[in-house]
């Protein structure tokens, strides 16, 4: 449903130290994936690999440098913004921080009609009936559209920020860390909520996240970002089983209660990641990375298939 080709996004940054000179932010630097219908699609690394940038260059929110996103086999990502305007309701997004992403002025009635009235959804004197359904089904009661959203908790706001997503009875989410601000005692129900709506709706989603158990949770493939590039991907099966990058070793070393799973080559993770003004020559993670050989700073591995996934390292396929 959702196919991805060579997608980059390079921002230029001006560099204060340096006066007027301009330095370029490879934030996602030629990432290539596909989401099937019904299907979700886990991106997980740390803060700064760019999986941000990844979900909203995939609903357009920023134009991508180069590259291509196709919708159902025809490319979206060349579109004019008009045309692009009536494919929005069937992508959507479902945001990080529910206290930022509703509109503390309005009550959650007129935030649900709102994206009816935009996209037509639904006739005016049908709204009233459609915001119940829509309450109805991330579980809250009819009586939470008269209310404002300081009077939630947190996962409420994060279910109306669902609700708000499924109002224009979209195919595909990015659902980008949609539980990380939340308490780990709602993560779950939210994550159940958001597998359940797949069921019935057959949604698509991008699913972003740092959290490895949230991945594992709702994924049913894993690709693992590192500086802007996808470093390993398949089925999240193999990937949780018998991950072979060792940054992906590295993020489920780091799990808590995996470690006695986790077998000794697997090392924690140490450092920083690099910036993405000055990346690494070679393999952007040989810095941190405690198999780096000679090659690994000469020559960029790319993805080759490898046990039935795909891995960027030089230590597989040589
Ligand atoms: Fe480590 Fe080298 Fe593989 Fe990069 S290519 S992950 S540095 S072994």
């Amino acid at each position: 449903m959702i196919e991805v080709k060579n997608l980059k996004k390079h921002f230029i940054a001006k560099n204060s130290m340096l006066g007027d000179e301009k330095e370029l932010v490879h934030a996602v630097n030629g990432i290539d994936f596909q989401i099937h219908q019904g299907k979700t699609l886990g991106l997980v690394g740390e803060s700064g690999s760019g999986k941000s940038t990844t979900g909203r260059l995939v609903l357009r929110l920023l134009e991508p440098s180069s590259g291509s996103i196709y919708l159902d086999g025809r490319d979206i990502s060349t579109i004019s913004n008009r045309d692009f305007r009536k494919l929005r309701k069937e992508l959507q997004m479902v945001f990080q921080n529910p206290y930022s992403a509703l509109d503390y002025k309005m009550t959650i009635e007129d935030i649900l009609v709102q994206p009816l009235q935009i996209h037509k959804i639904v006739q005016p004197l049908e709204y009233r009936k459609e915001v119940y359904r829509l309450l109805d089904l991330v579980g809250l009661d009819k009586g939470s559209a008269r209310k404002f959203p300081h009077e939630f908790s947190g996962g409420q706001r994060q279910r109306i920020g669902i609700a708000r997503a499924l109002s224009t009875k979209p195919r595909f989410i990015v659902c980008d860390e949609p539980v990380s601000a939340l308490d780990v005692s709602v993560q779950s129900q939210i994550l159940n909520l958001t597998m359940d709506l797949q069921k019935e709706f057959g949604l698509s989603y991008l699913f972003i996240a740092h959290d490895l158990h949230v991945i594992r949770h709702v994924s049913d493939d894993v690709a693992v970002m590192y500086l802007g590039k996808i470093v390993e991907n398949g089925t999240a099966g193999k990937i949780f089983k018998s991950p072979r990058h060792p940054y992906t070793k590295a993020l489920l070393a780091a799990v808590p209660g995996q470690k006695e799973r986790v077998s000794e080559d697997r090392r924690r993770l140490h450092g920083e990641i690099p910036s993405a003004i000055r990346m690494p020559a070679g393999c952007a993670f040989h810095t941190r990375c405690p198999y780096a050989m000679k090659i690994c700073s000469e020559e960029i591995p790319i993805l080759k298939n490898h046990e039935g996934r795909e891995v960027a390292c030089h230590l597989y396929g040589r």
